[in-house]
């Protein structure tokens, strides 16, 4: 038995699945999941010393690779003078100024303890501030583990929401409404039904808890219909809703401005987590001036938080976040590597005959095991979650640390680099062989 089984073994006798977030239980995969002991640069090492190149980065955060020394110097000095005061501090004004003066439409923040939180957070304040109550979400977005946000809606749109999970009662979901990703007249069907009770619309917009779906922009329509993305902003403006771009993946990963800069589009709100924090539990939501106004002390929409804007978890994604700000050439560069890296798995694919679709986005991509073009939840859905686990089996064992589940992104850091990455597409086109 290895280190990782033995502690794998003692975990699930006490902690539920042996994990304690479900997507690191390897079940998917048929794994046992590997107990990470340390991760510096683009590897992390497990219990049993060996090592892997990792595509999942923590899930995002980690856009500089692992262990950065810049940042990690700073959660050091951070922990000299305290670790929590239940105070204000000055590294939150600091964070809060990063932002809203780098940000379009982000006037004013609040910073949070994870994604779920500024999710569910931003959500209350639409609600407060429009007064409504419905929202709009997408199939196969997720934003979080909040009540109200754990519905697939099953099939077809228009249907009011049935919970995706046990233990959500119906009262929590029946105001959450789905529609389908990417496609717009889902949406405006709901808004003609519903005209003056929607508060907010929600979306990914890259989507990347379906694996990496992007949003259709108007260069890909033939008819010269808007993109997904603006006729979603449209369409919130005619109808009084807020839009909220959940950017808790994409936030500071497409570029330092997110989805809004990368698309072109503006949000209402906007949702950050993971690169936020650089590691640390963080996550923030801000936005419009008028909205955010509404969040208490000021306003009368109630959220609060003992250790929220944590000075040690301030001082990581402030050292992270000024790297990120002062170095676009990083994102220059992550940008590029992800279009050439994917866009070889995509050849490779069809060189080889590779029943996969490669999706990507900037440093996010996936490897859909399907015949069918991915451009949303159902057609996601079409894909071999079987062939998917033997390709992730294959990648480990060769040391490559994918993600344990076929319905996720793959993350690029700035670390990963191109001799590492041509490494990895040979070993891709020996498996697709
Ligand atoms: C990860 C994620 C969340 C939830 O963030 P947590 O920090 O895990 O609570 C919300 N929205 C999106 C888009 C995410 O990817």
């Amino acid at each position: 038995m290895t280190k990782s089984e033995g502690l794998f073994e003692r975990a699930c006798k006490v902690i539920p699945g042996g994990v304690n977030s479900p997507v690191r239980a390897f079940g998917s995969v048929g794994q046992t999941p590997r107990m990470i002991a340390s991760a510096h640069g683009a590897y992390m090492t497990d219990e049993d010393g060996n090592r892997y190149l990792d595509f999942v980065g923590s899930w995002g955060p980690m856009i500089l690779g692992h262990d950065d020394p810049r940042v990690r110097e700073a959660v050091v000095a951070a922990c000299a003078d305290g670790l929590s005061f239940g105070a204000a501090t000055k590294r939150e004004v600091e964070m809060a100024e990063l932002i809203c003066g780098s940000i379009p439409n982000v006037d004013m923040v609040r910073m949070v303890n994870s994604g779920t939180e500024a999710v569910m957070s931003a959500i209350r304040a639409a609600r407060g501030y429009t007064g409504r109550d419905k929202i709009v979400k997408f199939m196969g977005c997720y934003h979080g583990h909040s009540d109200a946000l754990l519905v697939q809606a099953g099939s077809g749109v228009m249907t009011a929401g049935i919970p995706d999970s046990a233990g959500v009662p119906q009262g929590c979901t029946k105001d959450t409404l789905s529609a389908i990703y990417n496609d717009l007249s889902s949406v405006e069907r709901l808004f003609e039904e519903f005209p003056d009770e929607i508060a907010a619309v929600i979306v990914e917009p890259v989507g990347a808890n379906m694996g990496v779906v992007p949003p259709v922009t108007v260069k890909e329509q033939e008819n010269q219909t808007p993109g997904y993305l603006e006729g979603l902003r449209s369409l919130c403006t005619k109808y009084g809703a807020v839009l909220i771009f959940d950017e808790v993946i994409t936030g500071f990963r497409l570029g330092f401005t997110g989805a809004q800069g990368y698309f072109g589009v503006d949000a209402d709100l906007v949702t950050y987590g993971k690169i936020i924090g650089a590691g640390m539990p963080v996550g923030a939501y801000g936005g419009k001036r008028e909205i955010m106004e509404r969040v208490a002390p000021v306003g009368p929409v109630y959220q609060a938080g003992t250790l929220s804007g944590n000075p040690v978890a301030m001082a990581a994604g402030l050292a992270q976040l000024t790297i990120l700000k002062e170095q676009p050439e990083i994102y220059e560069e992550l940008n590029k590597k992800g279009q050439w890296f994917f866009g070889s798995l995509k050849q490779i694919a069809k060189e080889t005959n590779a029943p996969v679709q490669v999706n990507s986005c900037g440093s996010l991509g996936s490897v859909f095991f399907t015949s069918e073009p991915v451009h949303d939840y159902e057609s996601a859905k079409t894909s071999d979650t079987g062939k998917y686990a033997d390709y992730f089996r294959y990648m480990l064992a060769n040391g490559v640390y994918l993600a344990p589940a076929q319905f996720e992104a793959m993350f690029l850091s700035a670390a990963h680099t191109r001799e590492e990455l041509a490494e990895v597409l040979e070993l891709v086109r020996k498996y697709f062989k």
